[in-house]
């Protein structure tokens, strides 16, 4: 749940959900909190009685804005899951933390990983947490130019893929995503970034952002109920997946077959070997 649209469109439906709310009672069990807080008990008390006025997002992290210049911080890992419930939901085996609003329902925090923080921090503090402050660009949130982002790909240099998963570069792209952008843009993950002509820089810069637009659009639109799961499932692949986990099936520009090709030790990306270069 990490990736950027998929963060942006929660941090909307949240925004609608539970801005004006106002946290009651807190329950926190075995959340790994930020180094501010020494115990449980000065987490739950930094955010009791508080009202929510914003749902904002710096990076990967979601900020519940509150009173007095703080926000409650969350960093979902990549297993992590936040969701508003009705106020008797039970806590399940994974639930980090239960936030129950005074006028009803209530948010749940959920992660069976141990990736994820949770802190309430003030806001000053946020642009100083490490992950914040290393960040990279983020398509989401900022405007740049094509000419920036070409600059810094030949300045860090190395390959395509590595480049786009490294979240002090991008923030917010996993290997979906990245696939999806090399696919869009006719590039292969093998590429070394400094090998690029202007051309080409335009081409990544504008898929980067099309990919990740049409991605939030997309993950709008799931939050429709689907009739069936099975056509739900497929539709999704089949509607605007181009090219993550379609191995062996034909390339949709060239009709090649795609692979799974590594890029480095580890790394590894979907491409078409005959139009990605
Ligand atoms: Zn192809």
């Amino acid at each position: 749940m990490s990736q950027l649209p998929e963060l942006e469109v929660l941090r909307k439906d949240l925004e609608r959900d539970v801005v004006g709310k106002r946290v009651k009672e807190v329950l926190v069990h075995a959340a790994k909190l930020g180094s501010r807080h020494v115990s449980e008990s000065g987490f739950v008390k930094a955010l009791a009685g508080q009202r929510i006025s914003a749902v904002s997002r710096r990076g990967v992290h979601l900020l519940f804005e509150l009173e007095e210049g703080h926000a409650l911080v969350v960093r979902l890992g990549a297993s992590g899951a936040l969701s508003r419930e009705t106020a008797s939901e039970k806590a399940g085996p994974h639930t980090r933390l239960i936030a129950t609003f005074t006028t009803g329902g209530s948010l749940h925090y959920v992660d069976p990983g141990e990736g994820g923080e949770l802190a309430v921090l003030p806001m000053a503090e946020i642009a100083t947490l490490p992950a914040v402050s290393s960040a990279g660009i983020d398509p989401l949130a900022e405007t740049f130019t094509w000419r920036a982002f070409g600059e810094e790909l030949v300045r860090r240099g190395g390959p395509l893929k590595r480049l786009l998963v490294d979240p002090t570069f991008v923030v917010g792209l996993g290997d979906l995503y990245s696939d999806e952008i090399l696919w869009a843009a006719g590039l292969s993950g093998r590429r070394p970034a400094a090998s690029l002509s202007s051309q080409e820089m335009r081409r990544l810069y504008r898929a980067l952002l099309e990919v990740l637009h049409d991605a939030v659009k997309q993950r709008t639109a799931d939050g429709l109920p689907p009739v069936e799961e099975e056509d739900f499932e497929e539709s999704e692949q089949g509607d605007w997946l181009k090219v993550w986990a379609r191995e062996t099936q034909p390339c949709l520009r060239c009709r090649q077959p795609i692979h799974h090709d590594e890029i480095v030790e580890g790394l590894h990306a979907y491409q078409c070997r005959n139009c990605q270069t």
